[in-house]
């Protein structure tokens, strides 16, 4: 895969500001105002930094927790990172091509991962199949 490097100018014209402050800056959106949170389409969700292809409707599910939820991520398009900022240790899920922040990965998911990516719907661009 090849890498999509940028200096934080260059993201800064590329991305819309909310996009910048999640995907670049690690915020997290609001709860329950994300764009995605109740999308039940099939389709497919692409990284709005690089457009790497990322999760499949096939695997969201309504974790009632306000932002996008999967079960699972596509494998070869996800790093996961530690996270301890907070006060809390997290798993950070990072978009691999561009490094960009996508949001956290917990262990209380439905069958049959028992994972939950919990996802910034900002850090998302959903394409219907
Ligand atoms: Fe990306």
């Amino acid at each position: 895969m090849d890498k999509v490097t940028k200096s934080e100018e260059e993201w800064k014209k590329k991305l819309n500001d909310q996009q910048f402050q999640v995907l670049r800056k690690k915020a997290t959106e609001l709860p329950f105002t994300g764009e995605y949170v109740n999308t039940t389409e099939d389709g497919k969700y692409y990284c709005a930094g690089c457009g790497n292809e990322l999760f499949s409707s096939e695997t969201k599910f309504d974790a009632h927790c306000g932002w996008p939820s999967f079960y699972a991520a596509n494998k070869e398009s996800v790093e996961l990172k530690e996270d301890n900022s907070h006060g809390m240790q997290r798993t950070e899920v990072v978009c691999k091509k561009c490094g960009g922040h996508l949001g956290h990965l917990f262990d209380d998911g439905p069958e049959p991962t028992g994972k939950r990516f919990c996802i910034n719907s900002v850090a998302l661009k959903f394409k219907k199949i």
